[in-house]
């Protein structure tokens, strides 16, 4: 394992690797999104200090913890509502382009991989996506506005579904609730075929996803840790760079040059 920290000598490594890549996969967490405005969950003052996530059987078994996600959903729109892609999706979606990546698996449920232009069959979301609702009755989808209207002209309670009186749900996965079965194989497939797995921005201790960087591992690709802090499988990796995202793209663009 190499650990670099000094940005400059990184990204001559990383342009080296990158470089080379024909297949990569890149692993991306909440800290790909913390330029744009959105906490993670872990560092300091991050969202997990503030509020214990609602598990999968509480939000079930409670009409109560339902309104709870639901009001919780509305005051992180503050944060989500405005949040635009930031340097690091920005070249993640270039390096798609140049075909250097064949997809991107991601934990975030904030939409900014498409928002950065990312095409949906070479994005896998491997916690859903809170940009929008669905029930988990009937699988119908609901916009948050429409979500937001009912939850406010009621007081703050969460709407039921209007088809089947089933729970509406932010279309993410929570703690306890089954991973999707086609979003997990996909996954699978890129990290079993990529030459090179990037793994950028999380703390890599929410499994089964952080199962897919020692999967990699073992399946002889070359495996680079991007982020701010050490993390759980620093120790496998063959290149690790504690930095900022964005500025570690930064230096990786400057050593790859503008687009062909
Ligand atoms: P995490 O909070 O456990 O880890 C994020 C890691 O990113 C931390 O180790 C932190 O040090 C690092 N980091 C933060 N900002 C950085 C930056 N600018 N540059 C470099 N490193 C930075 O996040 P996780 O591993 O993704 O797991 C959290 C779970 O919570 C995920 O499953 C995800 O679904 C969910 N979540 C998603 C979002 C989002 O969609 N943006 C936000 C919070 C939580």
């Amino acid at each position: 394992m190499i650990q670099n920290d000094d940005i400059k000598a990184a990204a001559v490594e990383l342009a080296d690797i990158v470089g080379g890549m024909r297949n990569g996969v890149a692993f991306t967490g909440a800290g790909l999104s913390t330029e744009s405005g959105i906490p993670d969950f872990r560092s300091p003052g991050g969202l997990w200090t503030r509020n214990r996530p609602i598990d999968f059987d509480a939000f079930l078994r409670s009409h109560e913890m339902r309104s709870e996600a639901w009001r919780r959903r509305f005051e992180m729109e503050a944060a989500f509502g405005g949040a635009r892609p930031t340097r690091g999706h920005r070249a993640l979606a270039r390096l798609l382009q140049e075909g250097r990546l064949a997809g991107i698996v991601t934990q975030n449920i904030d939409g900014l991989h498409q928002a950065s232009g990312v095409p949906d069959d070479r994005l896998v979301e491997l916690h859903g996506n809170s940009t929008y609702a669905t029930c988990l009755g009937c699988d119908t989808r609901f916009e948050l506005d429409w979500v937001r209207e009912r939850f406010q002209a009621a007081g703050g309670t969460a709407p039921d579904c209007p088809h089947c009186d089933g729970p509406i749900k932010t279309a993410t996965i929570s703690f306890g609730q089954p991973m999707p079965g086609l979003a997990m194989a996909r996954a699978r497939e890129l990290t079993r075929a990529c030459d090179v797995f990037l793994a950028i921005g999380s703390s890599l201790v929410v499994y089964p996803a952080a199962g897919f960087p020692v999967a990699a591992k073992r399946g002889g690709a070359t495996l680079v840790i991007i982020n701010r802090e050490a993390t759980e499988l620093d120790d496998i990796a063959d290149l690790v760079i504690h930095a900022e995202i964005g500025d570690v793209f930064d230096a990786l663009a400057e050593q790859l040059g503008p687009l062909p």
